[in-house]
This record gives structure tokens, C-alpha cells and sequence, in this order.
């Protein structure tokens, strides 16, 4: 596994790493976790720096290959760019440098660290780790690679409240079901409170200190990769929709703490409500740990344990962990990282790859208000509500049969807060096919997820315009419910799929891939 090369190669070089003498600075290698508050490796890299009175110089580097292998949507690069302007400053105020470049290629990137080390004098390398498998591999080759040169690098475990492989069965297994696991996750963190202790924002460089990397103060951020930038109208509505920078993840936190969270359990499944924190596009940029959420949390809590007091903290809180248990699940089993299902009994089932059904979903004109509206959502906000991701998932793989990669790529391509971890976990949950998934056999039903959870069709009138003027029930079946010829003059159009249908077609064909394993 790629977690016990990058292991293999710290236990390597740790005399090595052990024995490297400060020189003239330390460099924090910046990636998802874009903060100066509780960030581990930002911290350490601090530390490192003030005891011996060098510099700590942070480093930000880009290659627009990086954009495109991770299928990185245009709005969330946008938002990683004001991220990183948002983040010169709160370093510059203190007097910490922090250098962004881009470079051509993806496996240019450590050479480059390594040369910009050298032009500095730098001798130590922080880094937190990331769990895919390309950057666990990258990370391995780079510790090793900086040792065989004399210089150390340090990386940490900071993204995940619990670090992947802390958590085992009693048959000393890695958890596929995540209820236990989860029981597991919160005895662990009951045991070890100093998991939710927040580590302080790097110390300011002394003026010596400053002054010795002035010139890094003036260097610019450069710009986007053209395929990546949005449209200036687009660019001004998403600074106002999602305003970046760590200051805004606490705010963002602190009020759905002090405003939603106490109803976060009853509300946060429907959509038109507003009752989730919207605060994933910040954990997926690292504007805000997943420690920091949870500690918040649980401190408007009249316990410190995670599983009592008050129940939509609980849940909240449990909901935050799936996104742990996610990340544990990718670096256990990398395989779900190369487009594989978790479950290979689920490798052949005949999918119908219906452009015009594709299509039709990715633009929100599938006949089904529910599921256009939640597509037309994400289209418009490079976000989704957690319940309409599962009905689209859903939808795209059993009522159209279309093959759920398609899918999971789509979210990818157009999410603000994609995260490769808990897009594919969300995906083989819904597709049936993910590590403890939805039973292939349930099968969501759109019209009574529309009823159920938008039962007024606030959500649905919201983002169909088409369809604002239908009353009652008929907004979530226009064409079966007296409400056609509204529809119709209105441009809306008719059901691509008869729900019925659909599911007998679907359970044969998952049926039928599954024997032929
Ligand atoms: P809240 O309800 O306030 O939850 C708080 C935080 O808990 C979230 O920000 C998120 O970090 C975490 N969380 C909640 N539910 C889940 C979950 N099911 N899986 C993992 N973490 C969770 N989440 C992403 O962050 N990035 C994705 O790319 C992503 N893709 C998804 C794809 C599908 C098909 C599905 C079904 C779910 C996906 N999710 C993804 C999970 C979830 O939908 C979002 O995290 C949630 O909607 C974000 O809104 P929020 O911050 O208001 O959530």
C-alpha cells in the first residue's frame, strides 16, 4: 500500500532526517490544508524554525496537470486561488513569505520544491499528509530523494481527526462497515482527547528573520490555467456565494453552531431548508480542520463526549466522521482509487451508456423535478444538498442504468468541494457498489423522495423556474399529475424514464452482473 511506502521510507531516513542541521530556513509545503489555525505541519515547520531563529518560508506549487488529473472543477479552482490570497495575507501579517508557482508538468513538483529549497538555503521540508495514492507515492520518493541530498522532510498526519490505520477490528481488521467503526472512532477519540487539541498558528518570523527572505513578500500569485477560470460574471457571483479564506470557514461555523445545529438532526434532510453547515467546501480545502469542527461542536455540547447530550450535535459530529471513515477506506483498500467498485462482485454489470440520457441528467432536463432541480443546484453553485446527491446518484445508476463513474466524475467536474474520498464514497453507496453500501436491491423511488423531503417543492420551484407556477402535489409529477400542458407551454420536459421500469430493469442487470462474477 502506498501509506507503508511513504512509512517504509520515514523509518529509512529517519537517522538521516534525525541528524540534518537546520541552515538558513524551513519550508512548509502547503496542499489541502490551506490555514494558518490548527494545522499540524504548519505548526511543526514553525517550531522547527523558531528554535533555531531561521526563517519559516511557506511554499504553494501548481501544475495545471494536477487540475486536470483530479478533475478539479473550474469553481473550485477559483476558490483554491482567492484561498491562497486570502492565505498570503494571514501569513504576511506574520512576516511569513508564502511563494506560489506553477509549473508545466505534475511530476515536475518535487524537483521544483527541491531546487527552491536550495536557492534558499532551506534544510527541512514540512508537509501534512494527503491519503491518495499518487500523493502518497510522490511523498514516499520525495523523502527519500530530499535525504539522498542532506535535507529532511517531515510530513504529518493533520487532515483526519483519527489518522487512517489507528482503527481495528477485534480480529485486528480494517473496518467496511461504518457503524462499528464508528463506535470505534469515538471510543478512540474519548481515549486520546488531545486529538481535538488545536495546534497554534506558526510563530512570527523575527525581523532578522523577515528580512532575510524579503524578496519572497513581492512575488504574485499567478493566475488560473486559462481551461480553469470562469467568466468575470460567474467569478463575482461565486466571491459573494463563497467567500474563501480560514476566517470565513470559522464564521461559517460558528454560525451554523450557535443558529442550526441543535435541529441538525430532524432538518438536515431537507433541502430547501438550509439546515446543513455548507462548510465542505472549506474541510476540502483545508480552510478548516475537521478537529476545529468537531471541538466546536462539542463544545456547545453539556458533555464532552461525541455520542450523548445534545442529538443534532451527535449526529452532526457523526456526520463529520464519515468523512474520516471515507479517507481510512481509500488508504486501506487504494484499488477504489483506479476506478474499481469496492465490491468486485459489482466489476460487471452491463451499464447502458445512453448519451442522450447522460446528458439529459448533467443538464438538468431528465422529466423528474427533484433531480433536475438538485443538477440545476449544482450547475449553478458548484454545490449539492447531501440528500439530493444521493437521489441523483441514485437516479443516474439504477433509474437510467448509466454507469455510476460517469457520475462520480460529473461531481468532480463541477463540485466546489470535491473531495476524491467521500465523492467515491458517496458514489459506491449510492451505485451499490462502495464499501458498506446501499443494498443494490434499494432502490430510491425520485416521486417519493420528492414528497418526502420537499413536499411543498420550495427546493423544486426554486431551481425549475419552468415549473414555479404549478400548485400542490402535481410539482413533483407534472405530466402525471394534471399539470402537463403547464409544463409543456413552459418548455419543461416530459419523464426520460418510467420509474417502474426502470427498477425491474435495474435489479436484473445488477442480478445478472453479479452471478456472472
Ligand atoms: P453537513 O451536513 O453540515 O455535514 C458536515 C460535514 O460532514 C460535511 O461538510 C462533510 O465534510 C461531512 N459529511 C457529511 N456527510 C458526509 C458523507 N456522506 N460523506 C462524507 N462526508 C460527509 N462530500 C464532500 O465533501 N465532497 C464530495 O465530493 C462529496 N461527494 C458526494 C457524492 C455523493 C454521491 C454523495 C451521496 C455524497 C457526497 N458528499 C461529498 C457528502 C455530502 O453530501 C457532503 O459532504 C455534504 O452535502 C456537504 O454539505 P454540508 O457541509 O452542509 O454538510
Amino acid at each position: 500500500r502506498p501509506i507503508e511506502q511513504l512509512q517504509a521510507a520515514m523509518e529509512d531516513t529517519a537517522a538521516a532526517r534525525r541528524a540534518t542541521k537546520v541552515k538558513d530556513a524551513v519550508v512548509h509545503w502547503f496542499k489541502m490544508d490551506l490555514r494558518t489555525t490548527d494545522n499540524r505541519g504548519l505548526w511543526e515547520a514553525s517550531e522547527k524554525a523558531r528554535a533555531a531563529d531561521v526563517p519559516l518560508i511557506c511554499i504553494y506549487v501548481v501544475s495545471p496537470e494536477d487540475f486536470e488529473a483530479h478533475l478539479t472543477a473550474p469553481i473550485r479552482v477559483d476558490f483554491t486561488m482567492r484561498t491562497l490570497h486570502a492565505l498570503k495575507k494571514d501569513l504576511a501579517a506574520l512576516d511569513i513569505p508564502l511563494y506560489v508557482e506553477t509549473v508545466e508538468r505534475r511530476k515536475d513538483i518535487p524537483e521544483r520544491i527541491v531546487e527552491f529549497m536550495e536557492e534558499w538555503g532551506a534544510s527541512h521540508l514540512y508537509a501534512n499528509i494527503e491519503y491518495e495514492v499518487d500523493e502518497l507515492r510522490r511523498e514516499a520518493k520525495m523523502v527519500k530523494m530530499l535525504a539522498e541530498k542532506g535535507l529532511a522532510m517531515e510530513v504529518f498526519h493533520d487532515t483526519c481527526v483519527v489518522p487512517p490505520g489507528e482503527l481495528h477490528t477485534g480480529a485486528g481488521k480494517q473496518y467496511a462497515v461504518y457503524s462499528p467503526w464508528y463506535r470505534s472512532w469515538v471510543a478512540h477519540v474519548h481515549a486520546n482527547q488531545e486529538l481535538l487539541s488545536p495546534f497554534d498558528p506558526p510563530a512570527k518570523n523575527s525581523s532578522a528573520a523577515r528580512e532575510k527572505v524579503a524578496a519572497l513578500f513581492d512575488c504574485d500569485i499567478p493566475d488560473a490555467p486559462e481551461s480553469k477560470r470562469l467568466s468575470e460574471k460567474d467569478a463575482k457571483r461565486f466571491r459573494a456565494t463563497w467567500p474563501a479564506g480560514e476566517r470565513e470557514a470559522m464564521d461559517r461555523l460558528e454560525k451554523f453552531c450557535e443558529e442550526k445545529i441543535a435541529q441538525y438532526s430532524k432538518r438536515r434532510n431537507f433541502p430547501a431548508e438550509g439546515a446543513t453547515s455548507s462548510i465542505s467546501v472549506h474541510l476540502a480545502a483545508g480552510t478548516l480542520s475537521a478537529r476545529m469542527a468537531i471541538r466546536t461542536a462539542r463544545d456547545r455540547n453539556k458533555t464532552k463526549k461525541l455520542d450523548a447530550g445534545i442529538e443534532g450535535i451527535q449526529t452532526w459530529i457523526s456526520e463529520v466522521a464519515w468523512r474520516d471513515f471515507y479517507k481510512h477506506v481509500l488508504v486501506h483498500w487504494p484499488y477504489v482509487c483506479m476506478n474499481k467498485p469496492f465490491k468486485p462482485e459489482y466489476s460487471n454489470i452491463e451499464w447502458s451508456y445512453n448519451s442522450a440520457h447522460f446528458e439529459a441528467w448533467c443538464n438538468g432536463r431528465t422529466g423528474f423535478p427533484i433531480v433536475d432541480a438538485a443538477m440545476r443546484q449544482v450547475k449553478s453553485m458548484g454545490y449539492m444538498h447531501n440528500r439530493c446527491r444521493m437521489i441523483v446518484a441514485s437516479f443516474l445508476c439504477k433509474d437510467l442504468l448509466l454507469d455510476w463513474r460517469m457520475g462520480e466524475r460529473f461531481f468532480m467536474e463541477n463540485l466546489i468541494d470535491g473531495d476524491f474520498a467521500s465523492n467515491n464514497g458517496g458514489w459506491g453507496f449510492s451505485a451499490s457498489v462502495g464499501v458498506d453500501p446501499q443494498p443494490y436491491f434499494r432502490i430510491f423511488n425520485p416521486l417519493l423522495q420528492s414528497e418526502k423531503f420537499d413536499s411543498e417543492g420550495d427546493y423544486i420551484r426554486k431551481w425549475v423556474p419552468e415549473l414555479r407556477e404549478i400548485s400542490g402535489k402535481a410539482i413533483h409529477d407534472p405530466y402525471h399529475r394534471g399539470a402537463g400542458s403547464l409544463a409543456k407551454k413552459a418548455g419543461y420536459p416530459e419523464p426520460i424514464a418510467d420509474h417502474k421500469n426502470s427498477r425491474d430493469r435495474a435489479l436484473k442487470a445488477y442480478k445478472a452482473g453479479i452471478e456472472r462474477d
